[in-house]
């Protein structure tokens, strides 16, 4: 995490996009960014949101960011869409995802998700990791959203054998932003000032990751 002289974390993008706008530390890096879902895969539901809907809004944003700070970014879907030909698995939706990445010559594989659960207690950001690989990523992004986000749970680094994780390659992380499942969370994960808080957690985490 970056710090400001007053010791609060600070807003990376910002900074570089208005006060040195030469400076571009991810020029040269290319980031392959995964919004969970979509198109009929529409993830967890929950008081009247989508999962999909929620994983794609803070994806865009923090496409914009990364971008000005010099970084390419390939998004796996930019629209709600599966990726997937109408009839095809799950799984079918998944390897499109991970044929993106291949075939990008990407340095690192973020794939953004939304909790959801039967305690409706639970709260905060969780982050994984291919298992048996390196957790540096991982770690770096939920770091940072910890520290962003101020009030909230840490639920920590694990390794996971999800689909994207286990079958890229590169670097990856699954980031399961909070939690839909709880009525509050469900309404900041929604909001637009909350989803840029995240977004620019998860910049921050990627900048640390690369750079420190
Ligand atoms: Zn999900």
């Amino acid at each position: 995490m970056l710090h400001g002289d007053d010791g609060q974390p600070k807003d990376v993008s910002e900074c570089y996009c208005g006060c040195i706008e030469e400076s571009k530390p991810l020029l040269n890096k290319i980031v392959v960014l995964d919004p969970g879902h979509g198109g009929i895969y529409t993830g967890a539901i929950n008081y009247g949101f989508r999962e999909s809907d929620i994983n794609l809004s803070v994806a865009l944003k923090l496409r914009k960011k990364l971008a000005r700070l010099g970084a390419t970014v390939i998004m796996t879907r930019k629209r709600d869409v599966s990726l997937a030909p109408a009839g095809s698995t799950l799984d079918a939706d998944l390897q499109a995802r991970v044929d993106v990445a291949k075939t990008s010559d990407a340095d690192i594989f973020v794939s953004l998700h939304v909790d959801d659960v039967p305690n409706i207690n639970l709260l905060g950001p969780t982050s994984y990791f291919p298992k048996g690989r390196s957790s540096g990523l991982a770690y770096a992004i939920q770091t940072s959203l910890v520290n962003g986000i101020i009030c909230t749970v840490d639920n920590g680094v694990s390794p996971a054998d999800f689909y994207v994780l286990v079958h890229n390659d590169m670097p990856a992380a699954l980031i399961e932003l909070g939690y839909l499942s709880n009525p509050s969370e469900a309404l900041c994960l929604m909001d637009n000032t909350y989803q840029n808080l995240i977004a620019n957690s998860i910049l921050n985490g990627i900048i640390n990751y690369f750079l420190c």
